[in-house]
Order: structure tokens, then C-alpha cells, then sequence
């Protein structure tokens, strides 16, 4: 686990690096200045020169801006981000579609449509941002490494069909995650549409309508017909506001990766959805086991942005590596700072392989014997 530099080693006991680099070459270890050694070669190094290694770890906390600096002041409101869930063929694609083809700005001079895995949408009464990835799949992967993006579940029934197996699953995501839902009963248009049924299964389930006393907020919406749309985003808004979400938007940026990909030529991108902070070009940063720069980055739209702030998706171009969904992303001082934090998530997460290997061959050693 623990591991010291040589050449910090060497500041530490005041003695030149060189010197702890032919103690290494005696032992037949041949190191760099900038050479990690683990516990047990410092310790040896250590006693030729008189001392003891204490098991003092390196800690990336020291290098990591603080988070709980906030002042009630400093904090603003931010837009809600949505995932939209529902049971398969009830209209989760079809929905998002016609929610941004709704975006006042979409279509503005040089905008077009990009997939990045979350959609901005400025609608008449406010800003949403939708994550581009339905299913619950992403919901509960991003879940299980520890990221919470998601405000709000929007929960699709088709009127025409009802409350189904993944429509249940939805529901039990989103409550054990105690996100908030708002039911959008979607296909209106079609001849067997029986909201009322959807309301009854959904009540049975614990989401009473508000017209009938309960607490749940529904919309009536055709995506295929793009009506009840802007009532949705109202309801929404209005379930946002009473999360009364906000962020500090003046500090380094925070965020999660929504999605990533390998571009030929511009090489790894990752879509970031900021929680708090903002994100400007040229800044380092650190993001699960891979670390980089800010080179560029992208909006929706496809435009190239300067900074980005709480809430907002960006593509980010500039990572060492493939970052991947759910990967907590981290603004640090500098790029040297970000290198160094990588490199011993990642020299950590290679023990842990080598550790689990070692206990497979030494498994199947057993088992074969
Ligand atoms: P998803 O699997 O939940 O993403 O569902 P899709 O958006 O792919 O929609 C499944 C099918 O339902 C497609 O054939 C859509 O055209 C159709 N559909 C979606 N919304 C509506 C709607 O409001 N009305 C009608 N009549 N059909 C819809
Ligand atoms: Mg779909």
C-alpha cells in the first residue's frame, strides 16, 4: 500500500539521493531519483542510514482542494439533472427527443445536435439538464461507485400499456437512491390510452397522484405528438424547486464523467456533469485513475466553451486516459500535482489486481492439488 519516493526519502533523512540510490544498486535494485520503493526496501534503506520508516502512506487529501468551504452565500442555484426511466418501448428515446427538439436554443447559428451523453435544455421557465443514458443500468452502475448526478427520475408509463416489470424496477431504483420521481404518462395519443389505470397501478405502488390527495406529481404527455411537453418540464421545474437545488459555483470544479469514448483523432473524451465549481480551460485535474488538462471543451452543441459551471455538461478533451462513467473528477492545483495523484491511484490499483491474481494461482494451486 505505502510507498516513498527516493528522492523524498532522501530530503527526509537529509542525505543525498545517489547515496540511497547505490544502497538500492547493493541490494541489486536499480532505481531513479523519481523511483517509488515500497515499505519494506525503504525500511532496509532505511537502517543502512540509521533510521526507522514509519508507515506514513501518502495521502492524495493533502493535495485535494477542500470541499466543505462553502458559505451559505457562496452557494447558487443550480438546474436540476433528470434521467429519464421507464419500462422498455414506452417512449424514454422518443421523449428526450422531442424535449430538446423543444429547446428555445436549439438550432441557434453553428448548433448542432452532438451526442456527449447529457442534453441542456433551456426551456421558457428555466434551465433542466437531461442525462442522455435511459436505462437502468447507468442509473444503478453510476450508483454503485458512489456517484449521485441525478435530482429528479422521470418515470415513463406508456398510457396504453401500464405499470411494468421495469417500470418497478425504476421505482425501487430511484427510491432506494431517495431521488424523487415525476411520472410523465407518455403515448396519449393512442386509441387504448387509459391514463386512469396507470394512476390506480401507480397508487397501489405508493405514487398517488396529487389530484387524487397523494403526493406524486404526473404529466400527460405524447412524445410522438410532442404535446404536454412544456407541462412536464413545468412539473419539473417545480419539483426542482422544492430540492432547492445549489452549488458554489466559485471554486474548482467537481464532477462526475457521465460517459466516455476513444476519439481517433482527439483522442479520450469524457462528459462531465459538474456538481459544484467551475470548470475553465487549461485547468489539471484528476478524474478516478486518470489525471490531464482541460485542452478543450465542448458543449451539447457542439461549441467550443471556455468555462462551464454547476450542473452543466461539458465534453472535456485533454485526459491522459480513458476516464470512465461514474469516475469522480477533481480539479487540483496543478498538472504535476494531478500526475502524482494518478499515478498512485494507479500503482494502488495494480497491487490490488496483483494481489487478486496472486490469489487466483494460488486457488486454482490448491484446488489442482
Ligand atoms: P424506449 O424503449 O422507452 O426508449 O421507447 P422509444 O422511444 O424507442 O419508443 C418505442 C416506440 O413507441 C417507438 O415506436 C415510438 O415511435 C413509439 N412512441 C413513443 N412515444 C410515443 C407516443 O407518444 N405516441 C405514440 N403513438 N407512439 C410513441
Ligand atoms: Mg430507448
Amino acid at each position: 500500500e505505502d510507498a516513498i519516493r527516493v528522492g523524498d526519502m532522501a530530503h527526509q533523512m537529509g542525505v543525498k539521493a545517489p547515496e540511497i540510490i547505490r544502497v538500492l544498486m547493493g541490494l541489486g535494485v536499480l532505481a531513479t531519483i523519481n523511483q517509488s520503493l515500497d515499505i519494506e526496501t525503504a525500511g532496509v534503506v532505511a537502517t543502512e542510514f540509521g533510521y526507522e520508516v514509519e508507515k506514513v502512506g501518502f495521502s492524495e487529501e493533502t493535495f485535494l482542494i477542500p470541499s466543505e468551504t462553502d458559505k451559505p452565500e457562496d452557494m447558487k442555484p443550480r438546474p436540476p439533472v433528470v434521467t429519464i426511466m421507464g419500462h422498455v418501448d414506452h417512449g424514454k428515446t422518443s421523449l428526450l427527443d422531442a424535449i430538446r427538439s423543444s429547446d428555445v436554443t436549439a438550432g441557434e447559428a453553428g448548433g448542432i445536435t452532438q451526442h456527449i451523453g447529457a442534453y441542456h435544455v433551456q426551456t421558457a421557465r428555466g434551465e433542466v439538464v437531461f442525462l442522455d443514458t435511459p436505462g437502468h443500468e447507468a442509473f444503478t452502475a453510476m450508483r454503485a461507485r458512489g456517484a449521485k448526478v441525478t435530482d429528479i427520475v422521470v418515470l415513463v408509463v406508456a398510457a396504453d400499456d401500464g405499470v411494468m416489470e421495469q417500470t418497478r424496477e425504476a421505482i425501487n431504483h430511484s427510491k432506494a437512491a431517495g431521488v424523487p420521481l415525476v411520472v410523465a404518462v407518455n403515448k396519449m395519443d393512442k386509441e387504448g390510452a387509459n391514463p386512469d389505470r396507470v394512476k390506480r397501478e401507480l397508487s397501489e405502488l405508493g405514487m398517488m397522484p396529487e389530484e387524487w390527495g397523494g403526493e406524486t406529481i404526473y404529466a400527460y404527455v405524447s412524445a410522438k405528438q410532442r404535446q404536454g411537453l412544456d407541462e412536464l418540464l413545468e412539473m419539473i421545474l417545480l419539483q426542482a424547486e422544492v430540492l432547492e437545488l445549489k452549488a458554489n459555483p466559485d471554486k474548482p470544479a467537481r464532477g462526475h464523467i457521465v460517459e466516455a469514448k476513444l476519439d481517433k483523432g482527439r483522442g479520450s473524451l469524457g462528459t462531465l456533469l459538474i456538481s459544484e465549481g467551475t470548470l475553465r480551460q487549461g485547468d489539471a485535474f484528476v478524474c478516478g485513475l486518470q489525471w490531464g488538462k482541460v485542452r478543450a471543451m465542448f458543449n451539447d452543441q457542439g461549441k467550443k466553451i471556455k468555462k462551464a459551471g454547476p450542473a452543466m455538461p461539458v465534453e472535456v478533451q485533454g485526459f491522459d486516459g480513458l476516464p470512465e462513467a461514474g469516475d469522480e473528477f477533481v480539479c487540483v492545483a496543478d498538472e504535476k500535482v494531478a500526475r502524482r495523484i494518478a499515478d498512485e491511484r494507479q500503482m494502488k490499483q495494480r497491487e490490488r489486481e496483483l494481489a487478486k491474481e496472486s490469489k487466483v494461482t494460488l486457488e486454482s494451486f490448491l484446488k489442482s492439488k
